[in-house]
């Protein structure tokens, strides 16, 4: 049994029924979070029944939305916390950990979202599903998707690396290219929503995806032994992984299973698409939209992101920062993190790293920090970058 009680509204705090189908909050139309009942699951999950747990983010299906029987999985999540220790060395950074979400499914850590999100799908019985994607989200969708059953509508900005498509294609589902960004595709979404009624599960605009990505603040504690880093280096799209860790510290703390110490939370976009930079350092509490959102890391092409007051507001209570690099320094970065941990970083990944440097030379890290870069995909999948 799972502790999930109900939804709320991210902005405006109303509460809906958890039995219901939602996307964005029906009064002020942001983000619904879902709300689990706490004082239950501290008396009846204990952390010491992980030891005996499945090595997969179902690990922690007490504190996740989905009845366990709809539960797809592909070996989703627990991915290794690797510790660094050359390149930390390198970067004169005693206790340096890499998050490795290259090896999840699809090769990116747009998997554990896509896995909570279908498998709610599939327990509501939805038929059809449709995302507007860089490349990831898309490929993890249309995994679940032929996992469940369901049919997958997916929509790419035409200039979209060749293997993103070849994933989607092999794994059944229906490919649109689409002049433009991803904000162009998320319109093209809407328009079949209405039309057909597909479930949209783009970024934020349905409760579930951040559910499977706030496993990553999970796995971070129970694989540092209950405390948490020092500092987490984070790169940032849609921002559901910093939004998602950040819930699960504050769940955590209220299940008794860690204290009130919280990583600083770095949010490191690409200087071609900054608008969580620019909005952190005006300290505004919402983003401007992005014009000409330019870089090579896609992950980052995001010019607008729905859920921005809850990673700017995650940022600043966790005394962290936004900071981007350029295109250069970010390739640089996946490539200095392959010769030194041999992962095979995504340009993404390399943009944690390139953002450590700047930080650690500017003194917001110190050499005795324990910090955590995530690399949030595999390299294989850009090729092209790393010529
Ligand atoms: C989507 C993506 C990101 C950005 O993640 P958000 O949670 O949307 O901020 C980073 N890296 C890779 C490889 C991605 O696919």
């Amino acid at each position: 049994m799972n502790f999930f009680s109900h939804l709320e509204c991210g902005y405006c705090s109303k509460i809906y029924d958890k039995n219901k189908i939602w996307n964005l909050c029906p009064d002020c139309g942001k983000p619904l979070l879902a709300r689990y009942d706490i004082e239950s699951a501290r008396k009846n999950f204990n952390r010491e029944v992980l030891k005996e747990r499945e090595k997969t983010l179902w690990r922690y299906f007490e504190m996740l939305p989905v009845r366990i029987e709809y539960k797809l999985s592909l070996g989703e999540g627990f991915t290794p916390l690797l510790k660094a220790e050359k390149l930390g060395s390198e970067v004169e950074i005693e206790n340096l950990f890499i998050k490795d979400e290259g090896l999840n499914p699809t090769t990116s850590f747009k998997a554990r979202g896509l896995c909570l999100a279908i498998s709610k799908a599939f327990e509501f019985g939805i038929k059809e599903v449709s995302i507007p994607s860089a490349g990831n989200a898309a490929g993890a969708m249309s995994a679940y998707a032929a996992l469940a059953g369901i049919k997958s509508f997916v929509f790419m900005p035409k200039d979209v690396p060749e293997p993103f498509v070849a994933e989607c294609k092999a794994l059944g589902a229906d490919v649109a290219l689409v002049d433009g960004l991803i904000t162009n595709c998320g319109k093209l979404v809407a328009e079949g929503v209405k039309k057909y009624g597909w479930f949209d599960v783009s970024t934020l605009k349905e409760p579930y995806r951040i559910e499977g990505k706030k496993t990553m603040g999970y796995e971070i504690a129970e694989q540092l032994n209950w405390n948490l880093p020092d500092v987490i280096i984070y790169p940032t799209g849609g921002g559901t992984g910093l939004v998602g860790m950040w819930k699960a510290f504050d769940e955590m703390e209220k299940l008794g299973w860690i204290n009130s110490k919280r990583p600083r939370m770095v949010s490191v976009q690409a200087d071609g698409c900054a608008p969580m930079v620019k909005a952190f350092n005006e300290g505004m509490e919402f983003a401007e939209m992005w014009t000409g959102a330019k870089t090579t890391a896609d992950g980052l092409r995001v010019p607008a992101a729905i859920g921005d007051f809850l990673i700017l507001r995650a940022i600043r209570e966790s005394n962290g920062i936004a900071i981007s690099v350029s295109d250069e320094d970010l390739i640089e970065g996946a490539k200095q993190i392959g010769k030194t941990t041999g992962i095979f970083a995504a340009p993404e990944g390399g943009a944690t790293l390139a953002a450590l440097k700047k930080l650690k030379a500017n003194n917001w890290i110190k050499a005795d920090e324990t910090v955590v870069l995530f690399n949030t995909g595999s390299g294989h999948k850009y090729m092209h970058l790393y010529k």
